[in-house]
């Protein structure tokens, strides 16, 4: 039933029933003040034209004397007289009031009738040294009906107009609002159910909650369509690249059976076979590596290290291959660093066998570590070939290589990817600057531990 009801809806009922016990509140309290204004006025008039009545009567020889201004009822209260002993002289006891209420000078009371109350009030009036007379004025006590009467029909006239118009207002506000929402779900189910992923919501609002919502959504969509359509190149590039050794393979299948006749051409026809295989395992290798560091089953296993002795036993471990390529180190000591070791010894692997791949015959690569105020900075720098400014933003995306032919072998296209991956997840950024020509400069920066 909850979740049936719309939230229109419910905000519509919501004020409803907010303007409901509000009006109700209301009615309560203006009944009780009404009310009770409306006693401490009978009271007052019930008093004040008793005092008032006093002057107009007095005895003379145990005679009563009555002004000829005197009333026996004047602004609805009944006067009577009684005597000292509390004998009725004159005046006419109201129907229903009781003739037993007991004397009480100057006070008023409410005295109970047999068909409603009574305000009583009671006056000595002294004569001589010992007798005198008792004005009484009686005042029936008004049960407010006809007030309370007359409030609760203007209010029951009002009422269901302010909670009718209260309840269209709350309707209305309420559509307003949603009506991003609505364009929100739509979107949403127009990507979800057509797949068009390029969809936005597109709404230009200002910062409140709805217009962020509705901002967060169209990044997230944007996130999305653009992972993807990385996905969709990684699939489409990753089986491109297997194909290649696939095909040689293949084709060399067919050759061995076809023409190969002595033991050398088998041993030549499988070396290739076994070439091609292996570049296929290094692939698949390294692409399960990335696919595992992408959705985190691959979890980081970050340490604080001595990275300058990390450093430096990395990069002695190294293979200068076979073209006199020399490396040269300015790793200052006790630089400290959060790195998962095994992770990070491939970003300076990957870093390291690029300057070498790509570097001159005889040439150099010069390995510096130094400390930023926030920051671990780390070089790898050669005098190689260089990358041409066009391709400098490039050579981050997956398998992508500047140069096509595939002369130098072992290149795959994933190398600097991965790098800069795995510093991303370090929290660090990598850069590169090359001058074709002249060498390539890998930096990468890392936050120091504790900064
Ligand atoms: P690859 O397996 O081809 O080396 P990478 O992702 O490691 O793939 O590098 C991408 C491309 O960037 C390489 O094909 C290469 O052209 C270029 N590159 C990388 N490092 C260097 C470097 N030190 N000097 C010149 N070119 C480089």
């Amino acid at each position: 039933m909850r979740g049936r009801i719309s939230i229109k809806l419910k905000m519509t009922l919501w004020v409803a029933a907010f303007m409901i016990l509000t009006a109700g509140l209301c009615l309560g309290l203006v009944l009780m003040i009404s009310g009770r204004v409306a006693r401490r006025e009978a009271v007052s008039v019930l008093t004040i034209t008793a005092r008032e009545q006093v002057s107009g009567v007095s005895l003379a020889d145990g005679q009563l004397i009555l002004d000829e201004d005197f009333s026996f009822y004047k602004n609805d209260v009944y006067f009577l007289l009684y005597n000292k002993n509390q004998a009725l002289l004159a005046g006419q006891t109201p129907p229903g009031f009781s003739v037993s209420t007991p004397f009480e000078n100057g006070v008023t009371r409410l005295a109970e009738g047999e068909d409603g109350n009574f305000y009583v009030f009671d006056l000595w009036i002294p004569s001589g040294w010992e007798d005198g007379t008792w004005l009484r004025g009686v005042m029936r006590a008004a049960d407010g009906g006809q007030t309370e009467h007359q409030i609760l029909a203007i209010f029951s006239l009002i009422m269901p107009v302010v909670i009718l118009t209260a309840a269209l207002g709350g309707y209305l506000i309420a559509r307003r609002a949603l009506r991003p929402i609505e364009q929100i779900t739509m979107a949403a189910e127009s990507i979800s159910g057509g797949k068009d992923l390029s969809r936005r919501i597109g709404l230009r609002r200002g910062k409140d909650e709805v217009g962020r919502l509705a901002a967060a959504f169209d990044q997230m969509f944007e996130r999305l369509e653009q992972s993807f359509e990385a996905e969709k190149q990684f699939a489409s590039d990753a089986s491109h690249e297997l194909r290649t050794p696939t095909a040689v393979i293949v084709a060399q299948c067919s050759y061995l059976e076809k023409y190969a006749q002595q033991p050398e051409d088998y041993k030549e026809g499988v070396a290739v076979i076994h070439r091609q295989a292996d570049k296929m395992t290094q692939l698949i290798n390294q692409l399960l590596d990335m696919t595992r560091l992408d959705f985190g089953t691959r979890k980081l296993n970050l340490e604080e290290i001595d990275f300058s002795a990390f450093l430096t036993a990395v990069c002695e471990e190294e293979d200068t291959g076979e073209r006199g390529i020399s490396i040269s180190m300015d790793i200052p000591g006790g630089i400290r660093a959060n790195v998962d070791e095994s992770l990070f010894s491939r970003v300076i692997h990957n870093l390291m066998e690029n300057a070498r791949k790509y570097g001159k015959e005889g040439g150099w690569i010069r390995v510096s570590l130094s400390c930023g105020e926030k920051t671990v900075i780390l070089k790898v720098e050669d005098n190689g070939i260089g990358i041409d400014e066009a391709h400098l933003n490039k050579i981050w995306q997956r398998f992508y290589q500047v140069s096509t032919s595939r002369e130098s072998g072992a290149g795959l296209g994933l190398g600097l990817s991965m790098v800069r991956q795995i510093v991303h997840l370090h929290g660090g950024e990598v850069s590169a600057e090359s001058r074709p020509g002249e060498g390539s400069m890998f930096t990468v920066i890392l936050p120091k531990p504790g900064a």
